[in-house]
């Protein structure tokens, strides 16, 4: 069975269809893009690209009526195993309450008290809605359980959703082990993460004051790499520390935040295969300054967008809300910005399958209300994602397209 959508108006393919001569000063990061445009789905993949004049036959038509389709967004980085709300917290800090870390905790002691069908309802829910937001492909973290039992249950039921699953235990010192983390660091390096490594392909640590220290990450970086898991961290979000450069030192795929660096981060992030992950959602809910998106973008660094969607300082699980803010707020081009939340969360995970649309790349797309991926921007907060297909599969908005 082929799927032939047609009458595209721009269709963004991310590098893959280069008709002219790449221009590095308005497309510096790999966005490309076809106008008038059909792409052609069979088996789950992209089969076919181009002009919709040369588009072959198919058993089945979608007339995109003049709308845009782009890759379906990569989320790279999302906390989505947890129970309770933090919105009390959230209106406390907008009248001027600063962020810590510690908050992390009254979401830990209400993921312990719930039972696994809870948990999972929420999860599922969650990605519910990033499904139909056009987040195609998400990765998923533990780190609101911290005991060995409700780590373990975090990571198996965030596999039951996903295949990008990070075992997050050193997200904060749970209240049980004040005065003691590093009795916290070897369980998590231990016991923890024995439980925890056969349902997860990543470890991650939050690197930060009021969470952990260098030595003490490296510590957990090195026994998840140990036990075969892929590094990424939490890196240089409220502070200049050493998230960043312990990333590019054990070849992490991601160094997330990075909203406080260096120029010798930004030398190493750019130097590296390692991706800076940019969670502009958490700058707008927490009213902190935004990274500065365009020193690591013209420095070279490989720079990816996701929502950390998660219930204390961003519970946003909307990717065009990121576009926006990292157009507006960050001065990434439009281009730059929807690149940085589909080919370049791909990137992040290590993913060649998604993020694009070359042929052979799984045929994850979005269709939006407008002729151009620009109107992510240009039109924020609109609901605009009218169709989303995954492996080719179409799962969402067909009722709101007229005749689709
Ligand atoms: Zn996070």
């Amino acid at each position: 069975m082929s799927v032939l959508i047609t009458n595209i108006a721009e269709l963004t393919t991310n590098g893959q269809e280069r008709s002219a001569a790449p221009d590095p000063a308005a497309a510096p990061t790999g966005f490309a893009a076809v106008t008038d445009a059909a792409l052609v789905i069979e088996q789950g993949r992209v089969a076919w690209t181009g002009p919709a004049s040369r588009a072959p036959a198919a058993d089945e038509m979608v007339d995109a009526e003049g709308r845009a389709v782009l890759p379906g967004f990569v989320d790279s980085h999302a906390h989505l195993v947890f129970a309770g709300e933090r919105g009390a917290e959230f209106a406390a800090r907008m009248a001027g309450q600063p962020y810590r870390a510690g908050g992390i905790r009254s979401t830990v002691a209400a993921t312990r008290q719930a039972t696994d069908g809870q948990l999972r309802a929420n999860l599922r829910r969650l990605a519910a809605e990033m499904l139909a937001q056009g987040i195609t492909t998400f990765e998923c973290k533990s780190g609101y359980g911290l005991t060995v039992g409700d780590e373990e249950r975090s990571v198996a039921i965030a596999a039951e959703v996903t295949h990008e699953v990070t075992y997050l235990g050193a997200h904060v010192v749970p209240p049980e082990f004040d005065g003691d983390p590093a009795g916290y660091v070897d369980l998590v390096c231990g016991a923890m993460l024995d439980a925890c490594a056969p349902h997860a392909r990543w470890v991650d640590v939050f690197c930060e004051q009021g969470a952990f220290g260098r030595d003490e990450a490296a510590a957990v970086l090195a026994a998840g790499m140990a036990a075969g898991l892929q590094a990424r961290v939490h890196a240089n979000q409220l502070t200049a520390g050493p998230g960043v450069q312990l990333a590019v030192e054990v070849g992490a795929a991601s160094a997330d935040h990075c909203s406080n660096l260096t120029d010798a981060d930004v030398e190493a992030l750019a130097t590296s295969a390692t991706a800076a992950t940019l969670l502009p959602g958490v700058e707008f809910s927490t009213r902190h300054p935004y990274p500065d998106a365009r020193r690591l973008l013209d420095a070279g660094a490989t720079v990816a967008l996701a929502t950390d969607c998660n219930p204390g300082s961003c519970f946003t699980s909307s990717m065009p809300l990121c576009i926006a803010l990292a157009v507006r707020e960050m001065h990434m081009t439009t281009q730059e910005a929807v690149w940085a939340a589909t080919a370049g969360g791909a990137r992040a995970l290590r993913r060649t399958d998604v993020g694009h649309l070359g042929v052979g790349a799984r045929a994850d797309l979005v269709m939006i209300d407008g002729p151009s991926h620009a109107y992510l921007a240009y039109r924020p907060g609109v609901p605009l994602v009218v169709g989303v297909w995954r492996a080719g599969e179409r799962l969402a908005g067909g009722e709101r397209l007229a005749g689709g």
